[in-house]
């Protein structure tokens, strides 16, 4: 083996990106940018009935829109480069066989053609006498003509890995430090079927050392594979990788990242108008959080500033609150002919010039939040919005709302509206019709936007100018009533 650093991300091809996964690809590349290596893309396609070739495309695209880039391994659905291949597992049966062959006649993992009912029968009696299930080892003492016997009669068989009782199994993870398990949790586990496909926890084992992977950087969940994977390397007397696992991924309530929090998978975010550098940045602190305390940093910050040694081991909570304020910060920065060429196709919908979407565009800006808000938020320029339902309510429920508009009308007579005396001016109408706080803005917001909420008055007010601003209230006021 060489010096040189070799991480692979290895996902299933079964469905979206979930940003956990995501997270998981980010750390490898992190950590190869950091300390310089090869980051390999590697398909994990054994399990045949949920694995699809539309899922690696998602897969390449998902990482190519977060930003990522890897040297080895899959690039497209059947494009793959690299000199370790081929990157998807089902396309290495052959090489796993051959390892297999190797354990067996070692004597380190033998046939078992127990039946599923018998392992169930097995698993019950666990359960009722409250330990954990572990085989019961009926077919380590079958005998070579008993097993060339049941072989030549086709029964179904999986190959089981011979695990010593009672030792103790030890690595280091870079994240959490000395790790231990004893064997007694374990018992011998499966790593092979009669149909040929291996199971994940040998064939992973197969892959990372033919692939000379240095460092395995993956979630949690897969702790406790680990020590079975470890006992494999122990077995083929292989060179050990470094090992880190990263926290799992929350919610805002600390339970695991499912849709109840919002969305799960890493492309809706993109389908949502979100920018990939933001997403870029605010995944690197999911498990990671920079010395200097600074969270908004460029690529190439995070590159030099990111350390796998300081990523911590307790859960990482996804905040799409605090993702989003971040979006917000990053479409702010942006030049502004970056943010029009993301902006105008969200306006595509309308029938005007350009140079008139682009001015709106610019007056909507700083309400952008991510993209798909933009329509929404253009909306109050493009059309005077007759009132909606639940603002007619909210209007009903005010006292002197059309006082107060009358007043606001005489004011912008006088004057025009602009960013700076806004407030000013929304004032004197206070004073003239004697209101304040929410009866003042409430009438206001609705008679010029037709709904309850939106974009702030002083971006709005100001960007309509004054004529505007009395046209939608007099059309309003008249209907409202
Ligand atoms: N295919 C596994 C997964 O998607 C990979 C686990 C590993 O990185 O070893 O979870």
């Amino acid at each position: 083996m060489t010096d040189a650093k070799r991480v692979r991300f290895a996902p299933s091809p079964t469905g979206y990106m979930h940003i956990g996964n995501a997270r998981t690809a980010l750390f490898n590349y992190l950590f190869v940018k950091k300390v310089g290596g090869q980051f390999i893309l590697r398909i994990e396609d054994t399990d045949q009935e949920r694995s699809t070739p539309e899922a690696v495309k998602v897969i390449v695209d998902s990482l190519k829109w977060l930003g990522l880039d890897w040297n080895e391994g899959y690039f497209g659905l059947n494009e793959e480069k690299g000199d370790f291949g081929p990157y998807s597992q089902m396309k290495r049966l052959s090489m796993y066989n051959e390892y297999l062959d190797k354990l067996l006649s070692l004597k380190k993992a033998y046939y078992c053609f127990c039946t599923e009912e018998e392992i169930e029968i097995e698993r019950q009696q666990a359960v009722k006498a409250g330990t954990p299930y572990k085989y019961g080892g009926k077919c380590k003492k079958l005998s070579e003509t008993e097993i060339k016997e049941k072989l030549a009669k086709k029964e179904r068989f999986v190959v089981r890995f011979t695990v010593t009782e009672n030792t103790l199994v030890k690595f280091n993870d870079m994240v959490r430090g000395a790790v231990e398990f004893n064997t007694k949790e374990i018992g011998d586990f499966v790593i092979a079927r009669s149909d040929g496909v291996p199971i994940y926890n040998f064939a992973v084992v197969i892959d990372d050392h033919l692939m000379e992977i240095t460092h395995v950087i993956r979630g949690e969940d897969h702790l406790s594979n680990t020590p079975r994977q470890v006992l494999l390397y122990e077995a083929f007397g292989f060179e050990m990788p470094e090992f880190a696992h990263l926290s799992m991924i929350l919610g805002a309530d600390r339970s695991k990242l499912s849709k109840r929090h919002g969305e799960t998978s890493l492309l809706a975010y993109r389908a949502k108008g979100y920018l990939p550098e933001a997403m870029f940045n605010y995944m690197s602190l999911l498990g990671w959080y920079p010395k200097d305390g600074v969270e908004i940093k460029s690529k190439e910050e995070i590159f030099t500033n990111f350390d796998i040694k300081d990523v911590g081991h307790s859960g990482s909570i996804f905040d799409e609150k605090k993702l989003t304020w971040m979006n917000h910060e990053y479409i702010q920065k942006l030049p502004e002919e970056v943010y029009l060429k993301y902006a105008l196709p969200y306006l595509n919908n309308i029938s005007k010039p350009d140079n008139w979407k682009k001015d709106v565009l610019l007056k909507i800006k700083t309400g952008v939040k991510h993209f798909d808000q933009i329509s929404e938020l253009a909306s109050i320029y493009t059309e005077v919005k007759a009132v909606d339902e639940k603002a007619a309510n909210v209007w009903s429920g005010i006292n002197n709302a059309a006082a107060t508009i009358n007043a606001f009308i005489e004011v912008l007579k006088a004057n025009e509206i602009t960013k700076e005396n806004c407030k000013v001016l929304i004032a004197e109408a206070g004073k003239k019709a004697n209101v304040k706080g929410k009866d003042l803005f409430m009438p206001i917001r609705i008679a010029i936007t037709g709904a309850e909420h939106g974009d702030e008055l002083a971006n709005v007010l100001p960007a309509l100018g004054s004529a505007e601003c009395i046209r939608r209230m007099e059309t309003n006021l008249k209907n409202i009533k």
